[in-house]
């Protein structure tokens, strides 16, 4: 039974990348040593590293300006370090609350600096945002203007789903298990107008200044992660790069949309223009039947369809690697179980 894999993440990764990785893990490019035995100091590992780096600058279009990181974490570490990075002459920040994940990049910010939550203050050393909340299903798709403040965002959930205009952006992070990576690696780009802000009780393996001045090599890096999101940036390249990515994802989420705007029986809660093009929120009006469907779902091979417990009681996460073919499959499903309620008396 052909299978598609719906989760949020860690998430689905292309055949051909995992294909590619089986047989380089054993043998790294004929030296009989897999990757993962290559010392981090050695000039293999230099090459992995500038090859990710090199692909990713380069699909990213991204300014010399900016610079990228491969840190360690997970995004809600770097809730915590992008304050501390940040906080060290003013010391407050604004947020904008938008889910579950700004909830928590606030939550963690407040223990290092005043947040000032959905506006803007000229004395804030920067404005957050979330770019996509994983949770709810919320993309913002014209970003909000930070006033002259340097403007961060946590873009874990869309990062690589399209193009990204860094004239706005001065720091970006994301963890990789949606779209770049498997878990455990942390991505950070920032502006190096931003060097030098970071309080002195930030951990010097995540004092972003420091480790770009050491090209992410303070200590020892994911080896496995910077490896994989090299493949990733070949391969999202390859497939078109981020225009293309962002055209498939807008082509994948209105398939989905149109079929639960058009059903009695299920229902997406999120304003239009909110709408995200990576997660698709949605539920059956009548809440008894959610475990129905994703009992049935399973069962047609429509993998990990169940909601965030602080969102939607269903999900689908469309990343780039989840084809076409598999969000047609699940409108369909989605047909035919509205179709068999429709019939119930
Ligand atoms: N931010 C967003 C938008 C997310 O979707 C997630 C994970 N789903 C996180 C932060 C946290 O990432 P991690 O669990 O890797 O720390």
């Amino acid at each position: 039974m052909t299978t598609f894999n719906f989760g949020a993440g860690p998430a689905i990764l292309p055949q051909a990348v995992l294909e590619q990785a089986k047989a380089e893990i054993f043998d790294w490019q004929g030296s009989a040593v897999s990757l993962f035995e290559i010392p981090f100091g050695d000039a293999a590992f230099s090459d992995v590293i500038e090859t990710t780096r090199k692909a990713l600058r380069s699909l990213l279009k991204l300014p010399d300006t900016h610079h990228l990181l491969f840190l360690q974490g997970g995004a809600y570490a770097h809730f915590a370090f992008v304050a501390m990075n940040l906080l060290k002459d003013r010391k407050r920040a604004c947020y904008f609350k938008t889910g579950h994940w700004s909830d928590r990049a606030i939550a963690q910010a407040s223990k290092y600096g005043e947040i000032v939550v959905d506006r803007i203050v000229s004395d804030a050393a920067y404005c957050h945002i979330t770019t996509n909340e994983t949770t709810q299903g919320r993309q913002f798709h014209q970003f909000p203007d930070p006033q002259g403040l340097p403007l961060v965002a946590d873009v874990t959930s869309d990062f690589l789903t399209r193009p990204i205009d860094f004239s706005l952006f001065d720091l970006i992070y994301a963890s990789a298990q949606k779209n770049v990576a498997p878990a455990g690696l942390s991505l950070v780009i920032l502006h190096e107008k931003l060097f030098d802000r970071a309080l002195e009780i930030t951990p010097r393996v995540f004092n972003y200044t420091e480790q770009a001045r050491n090209k992410s090599r303070l200590n020892t890096p994911n080896v496995m992660g910077i490896y994989m999101a090299g493949l990733m940036a070949k391969w999202v390249s390859d497939q078109g790069g981020l225009s293309e990515m962002a055209r498939r994802s807008q082509q994948k989420s209105a398939l989905l949309y149109d079929v639960i705007d058009n059903s009695r029986f299920f229902e997406n809660c999120v304003t239009m223009q909110m709408r995200s093009h990576v997660n698709v929120c949605f539920g059956l009006k009548d809440d008894a039947l959610n475990d129905l469907f994703l009992q049935q779902a399973q069962a047609a091979g429509l993998l990990h369809l169940k909601g965030h417990a602080k969102g939607a009681p269903l999900r689908a996460s469309l990343y780039n690697a989840l084809p076409l073919s598999g969000v047609v499959a699940l409108a369909e499903f989605i047909d035919r179980f509205d179709a068999r309620l429709n019939k119930v008396p």
